[in-house]
């Protein structure tokens, strides 16, 4: 507790003094930090592989690839970012400059989940480095051998006055927060969300709150069946289904089942070996509790596809399940492992009708030819972010932001929006003093405006 308040109080100090603001500092830290990743490839897959048993070209692509591309990003617009934004002001304030400014809040708090333990503890931290903050990131205690490696290269690489790991669980977390951090970006469940935004509350500390939620995958007659299946499939089992805006459930136009479900078992077995042989390169389900959560889902509807597991190494593979309603165990919260239900619908509108009297998701998938149809789901569905005949895909491109809505969270970030996130936008207005406008002051005329 002591060694908490001390860190919190020490990158205070730190901030303080005005030393993380600079564009030169700012660089050096996002080149330090990525310099950091490359030096230790090879230790972070195996951490990976430890905690995940991810395979090393998943890792590079969702993890460490990705933080390449958004240091490399930040690096290049960085200046730019930084500079005041020069806005109109109105003519009631004639002869004064309007600016926005972009001000670090302080210390960063940056609390990550263990599905993508790299990425998700580095990626708000590029944003909060390159918006001039000081960071403290807290690794998931699940994925811990991760944990543990972060800690290790961030203690090496950077000084603890300045970007800092502190390991743990809730408790831990709890108390960074009741130490009044200034900025706090949460990513990981729901119920966990909530508890963060009261314990911030006692501080009025700002958040972000990246959750999750059941993502639908939405399959049209007229869709690209292959191409959807594949990219289902993909977006689906990357992980092992552990991923946030995974496709979490497939709602497919009657019409066009059978194809699409016959081709999503075939590019299962492509990428992914035959059916009920263990794919000893597939990444693991987190942990015992987890796995027999996702175990107990197997018994609702008939399985299509896949089924088998083994506990021994919390191996599950590749399942579809079909005849599946919304009463099932499998549809009450967030599936988050490699098994997809599969459900069917005769007319879209009533599909999306209950898609929209459930929780705002984090990502949507529509699947479909027609553009007008393409446009009425998007303007007409409620989600965080998503895509049009693909999945994940939105959240690589650092010009859009990343979030969700409703219970999906709130705030976003990637790219620029990232140093938004990090940033106060401090408004300010600069006035002439080379003459008076009178209207304002009581009784004021025309003639009292030459000073
Ligand atoms: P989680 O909410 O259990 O844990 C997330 C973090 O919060 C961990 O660091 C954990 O130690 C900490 N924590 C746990 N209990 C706490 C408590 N009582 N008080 C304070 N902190 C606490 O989530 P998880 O299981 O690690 O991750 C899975 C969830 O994260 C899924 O719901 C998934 O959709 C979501 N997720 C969202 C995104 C996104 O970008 N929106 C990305 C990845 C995962």
């Amino acid at each position: 507790m002591e060694q908490i308040e001390k860190l919190v109080s020490n990158q205070r100090t730190y901030f303080r003094h005005g030393n993380t603001t600079s564009y030169e500092f700012r660089k050096k830290q996002l080149e330090t930090l990525k310099r950091m990743l490359k030096e230790n490839e090879s230790k972070i897959y195996r951490a990976l592989k430890y905690d995940l048993n991810k395979p090393r070209q998943e890792a590079y692509m969702t993890e460490i690839g990705f933080l390449y591309m958004e240091i490399d990003f930040a690096l290049k617009h960085l200046r730019q970012w930084m500079m005041p934004e020069k806005v109109s002001s109105p003519i009631t304030h004639k002869g004064s400059t309007s600016l926005i400014l972009k001000e670090p809040y302080g210390v960063a708090f940056i609390i990550a989940p263990w599905n993508y333990p790299i990425q998700l503890s580095f990626a708000p931290a590029i944003g909060a480095v390159a918006a001039g903050n000081c960071v403290i990131i807290k690794p998931s205690e699940l994925a811990a051998a991760t944990s543990s490696l972060i800690k290790e290269l961030v203690s090496e690489y950077f000084d603890p006055s300045y970007f800092t790991v502190v390991e743990g669980d809730g408790e831990t977390t709890k108390q960074v927060i009741d130490e009044r951090v200034d900025y706090i970006f949460f990513t990981g469940s729901t119920r966990v969300a909530k508890k963060i935004m009261e314990a911030a509350s006692k501080h009025l500390t700002p958040v972000t709150l990246e959750c999750g939620g059941k993502s639908p995958a939405i399959v049209d007659s007229d869709a690209n069946i292959n191409l959807a299946a594949k990219r289902i499939v993909w977006g689906k089992f990357t992980n092992a289904g552990q991923t946030c805006v995974a496709p979490d459930y497939v709602y497919v136009h009657d019409k066009v089942k059978f194809k699409f479900v016959k081709a999503m078992k075939r590019y299962i077995r492509s990428f992914y070996g035959k059916e009920n042989i263990r794919n000893t390169n597939f990444t693991k389900i987190i942990n015992e509790n987890h796995f027999d959560r996702l175990v107990s889902y197997l018994s609702c509807g008939t399985i299509l596809h896949g089924g088998t597991f083994r506990k021994e190494d919390l191996w599950m593979e590749p399942t579809i399940l079909d005849r599946i309603t919304w009463e099932d165990a499998v549809m009450q919260e967030e599936i988050f492992g490699p098994i997809l239900p599969v459900l069917t619908f005769t007319h879209l509108d009533d599909a999306l009708y209950t898609i929209r009297n459930k929780e705002k998701p984090l990502a949507l998938y529509y699947f479909g030819e027609n553009s007008a149809i393409q446009q009425q789901v998007i303007e007409f569905m409620p989600f965080g972010g998503g895509a049009i005949n693909d999945t994940l895909y939105h959240l690589a491109n650092p010009h859009l932001p990343f979030g969700g809505v409703g219970s999906s969270g709130f705030g976003n970030y990637h790219g620029k929006y990232s140093f938004d996130t990090f940033s106060h936008q401090k408004s300010v207005l600069k006035q002439t003093t080379k003459f008076d406008m009178p209207f304002r002051y009581p009784g004021g005329k025309i003639s009292d405006s030459i000073v």
